[in-house]
């Protein structure tokens, strides 16, 4: 026989777990392991037997006080989970089985706790079978607009007054789409289905019906809205930044997307964040690249440059001996802040080391560097695989 696995392990919760929160354990595992929603699969229905089981005794004050104490042996061959024959449906004698211990009230309780999780489920098939399209809520549709803003703006973060164009509901026909007074007749081109079907060869499309717009039915329409329930508006809505976004940040304004039809709710504002080319800046990620020139000399000996920062102020920055063109200095936490999480990334210096030409130079210059050439060491090695 199986080794029973212990039940709280089962439910993920601790021995010391409350009621409330063995319940909520139990619903979550139940809506993702219950045979209907994964049909055909052995471990799910496995695993939902598994975790009933062991709420039907967890969610028992006496029944769970008994398990504390002696465990699995308290219901020893009460037959509890043994029934391992396949669902027909969804057997509750099975499921919930504890040999002919079980009272009506029990049996009661499950069936709510069931309702309760699956109640939406079933619910909403049914009401899709037997409803008619008309006045059915229509969620309204999402917005995306685009927001341009500086590489400064996307560090601070900034609240910005963006004027929206959406549809509101008309409040003429307060959203009905009809004239006042005028009298609705069911829709002689679908029939009130509000689906239209065409053929043509093997081809077959079914669409909203263009006459009544899947409302099912015909009227006089509004003048204001001309019958679409929805009229057009500007409105001002205040966007909030945070600092960090980057090119194609989706910021989300719940509600603020086009209204609903028939009681619909309302889509959301999807604000997409666009940045503008810095004519210092590159970034990658939440890194900060700039290009410093510095002198020949500076390079051989070394130098302390002033570097400017992204947030208007300026930092100093040790340039060592010796450094090659394109070599990179790491200036910790100056780069811009990360959005999903504390912090900034760096500010990455890009070195460049300016070469003038000899012609640019000045006689005395131009001295100095046949000097220099024959001081100079030669180089250390002449040939490298780049
Ligand atoms: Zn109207
Ligand atoms: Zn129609």
């Amino acid at each position: 026989m199986n080794k029973k696995r212990d039940y709280y392990e089962i439910l993920g919760v601790s021995r010391n777990a409350t009621q409330e929160e063995i319940k909520k354990a139990y619903r979550k595992l139940a809506r993702k392991y219950h045979p209907d929603l994964n049909p055909n699969n052995k471990e799910a229905e496995e695993k939902f037997k598994e975790i009933s089981e062991a709420y039907q005794v967890l969610s028992d004050p006496e029944k769970r006080k008994l398990y504390d104490q002696y465990g699995h042996a308290a219901f020893a061959g009460a037959g509890a989970g043994t029934g391992s024959e396949g669902f027909g449906g969804i057997n509750f004698e099975d499921l919930f089985g504890f040999g002919g211990r079980r009272s009506s009230s029990d049996f009661g309780s499950i069936f709510e706790d069931l309702e309760d999780i699956f109640g939406t489920f079933f619910g909403e098939r049914t009401r899709k079978r037997s409803s008619r399209q008309t006045y059915q809520p229509e969620r309204g549709e999402d917005i995306y607009q685009t927001l341009t803003i500086s590489l400064e703006d996307a560090y601070h973060g900034k609240t910005v007054s963006l004027e929206v164009p959406r549809y509101v509901i008309c409040e003429k026909c307060a959203g009905t789409g009809a004239k006042a007074g005028s009298e609705q007749r069911v829709c002689p081109e679908c029939g009130g289905s509000g689906q239209v079907a065409y053929s043509s060869g093997f081809i077959h499309i079914t669409q909203t019906c263009p006459e009544c717009k899947g409302t099912g039915v015909i009227q006089e329409p509004c003048e204001a809205c001309n019958g679409r329930g929805l009229v057009m508006t500007k409105e001002t809505v205040k966007v909030k930044i945070p600092p960090g976004v980057d090119n194609g940040t989706r910021l989300r304004i719940p509600g603020k997307g086009h209204s609903g039809r028939f009681g619909g709710t309302s889509g959301d504002l999807y604000v997409v964040i666009n940045i503008k080319e810095h004519p210092l800046y590159k970034r990658v990620g939440d890194n900060l690249y700039i290009k410093v020139n510095i002198k020949i000399t500076e390079a051989i000996k070394g130098t302390e440059i002033e570097v400017p920062l992204i947030n208007g102020k300026t930092e100093k920055v040790k340039i060592p001996a010796g450094i090659q063109s394109g070599q990179q200095v790491r200036i910790h936490g100056k780069g811009m802040p990360r959005l999903k999480s504390k912090g900034y990334g760096d500010l990455i210096v890009v070195v460049n080391v300016e070469i003038p030409s000899i012609k640019e130079l000045s006689r005395k210059a131009k001295k100095l560097v046949d000097e220099l050439d024959n001081e100079l060491p030669p180089v250390t090695k002449r040939y490298e695989k780049p």
